[in-house]
């Protein structure tokens, strides 16, 4: 008899990806964690760089062409025609472990487990507290490029009481590593920003939405390049956390109504377009959900549509996330005051993608007695750039 924590051992020491590879060559597949390829058990070409029946990944492996599966034990069982016990041994054999000895190894995984828990809240933590100090020194935006920027470059006014400040020189840093590995920030940029503050679940500020502003460059965002690659880097910038967390941009303590789009200038053109239409905003609240993800939370596992054009770079037909949203999964919270829900649209990312991601959240945040629905603009546009 080999003992169950002596086969977890065996299991553990024997990652079914590596055990796999020796076999045959895998590449990375489209789910965290996963590798597929051609099959070892079936496949005559363990080369084919086009099949993909054969997923796997740290502890277990499945075939769609063999309809098979399992542990790390039985894929060596399968491939080289051998019985339970000669698997193990050829994994290495199984080395009898001491109770006590398994006892203090999971003790140890257990609080090296809590320690890591407790450094990433930590770090968390200090991050939301740098947020909150740039949040202290940034201001009010009138009389600030911010305001420029708003006003005569993307032709929107704000709510009072958005959650918008000036920051008049927030820097622009890059997340890396030295040779050491040790954490290395570096500072690429520092100059006029717009600071958003992001409210998490918790009703806390979570984090900070930056767009770094240059009145100068197109669209009066910062157009910024890195000194050593030349590659262009995004005028915005979250920090902090932004899962499940919104940007209130008309507050309301308890709305009826609400509008929550993606960005922060599409939000405010709609604004705008009601305030000077003289169209009503009592009971209304404006949000943003930072990106379109927040916006619908992730797809159920089983929700998987194929793209009509695009393509993997192995040529094969891709797989996007499709409209049954996974309940479990961070994205804004709507609350239950809410009757009335709109979403906004926008039209000038792929379209197919952006409307399986727009069902996906008219399903997620429609309950009963609730109405839900998206507003488009028209197709190549963004609300936003038709004020423009
Ligand atoms: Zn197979």
């Amino acid at each position: 008899m080999i003992s169950e924590s002596s086969l977890a051992d065996l299991r553990a020491r024997n990652s079914c990806c590596d055990v796999a590879g020796k076999w045959v060559s895998l590449r990375r597949g489209a789910r965290k964690g996963r590798m597929v390829g051609p099959c070892p058990i079936h496949s005559l070409d363990r080369a084919a760089k086009d099949s993909t029946s054969f997923e796997c990944w740290d502890d277990g492996w499945v075939c769609a062409r063999c309809q098979d599966g399992g542990d790390v034990i039985r894929l060596v069982q399968q491939v080289e025609k051998l019985g339970f016990r000669e698997a193990v041994d050829w994994l290495g054999g199984a080395q009898e472990t001491d109770p006590a000895e398994d006892a203090r190894r999971a003790r140890a995984a257990a609080e090296k487990k809590a320690a890591d828990e407790a450094k990433n809240a930590a770090y968390r933590e200090a991050e939301r507290k740098r947020c909150w100090e740039f949040w202290q020194a940034a201001g009010p935006l009138p009389g600030t490029p911010v305001e420029t920027y708003l006003r005569d470059i993307r032709h929107v006014d704000w709510p009072a009481g958005a959650a918008l400040r000036a920051h008049p020189a927030m820097p622009y840093l890059e997340h890396g590593q030295d040779e050491a590995g040790r954490k290395n920030w570096r500072r690429l940029h520092e100059g006029p920003a717009m600071l958003a503050a992001i409210t998490g679940a918790d009703g806390r500020l979570a984090g900070l939405h930056i767009t770094w502003i240059d009145l100068d460059a197109p669209k009066g965002k910062l157009a910024l390049v890195h000194p050593d690659t030349g590659e262009k880097l995004p005028a915005k910038k979250v920090r902090g956390s932004k899962a499940g967390g919104r940007i209130e941009l008309l507050r309301h303590a308890a709305p009826g109504r609400l509008i929550l789009g993606e960005g922060i200038e599409t939000v405010l053109t709609v604004f705008t377009a009601l305030a000077c239409t003289g169209r009503a905003l009592d009971g209304l609240a404006m949000w943003t959900s930072v990106d379109l993800g927040n916006l619908a939370g992730r797809a159920a596992d089983h929700s998987r549509v194929p793209h009509p054009s695009e393509r993997t770079p192995a040529g094969r037909v891709k797989q996007v996330p499709g409209p049954e949203p996974d309940m479990d999964s961070a994205a804004v919270p709507v609350p239950d005051s809410v009757m009335d829900l709109r979403l906004l649209g926008d039209g000038d990312s792929d379209p197919f993608t952006t409307r399986l991601t727009m069902a996906r959240a008219e399903r997620r945040h429609l309950v009963p007695g609730r109405r839900v629905a998206t507003l488009w603009p028209p197709a190549g546009h963004d609300f936003n750039s038709m004020v423009m």
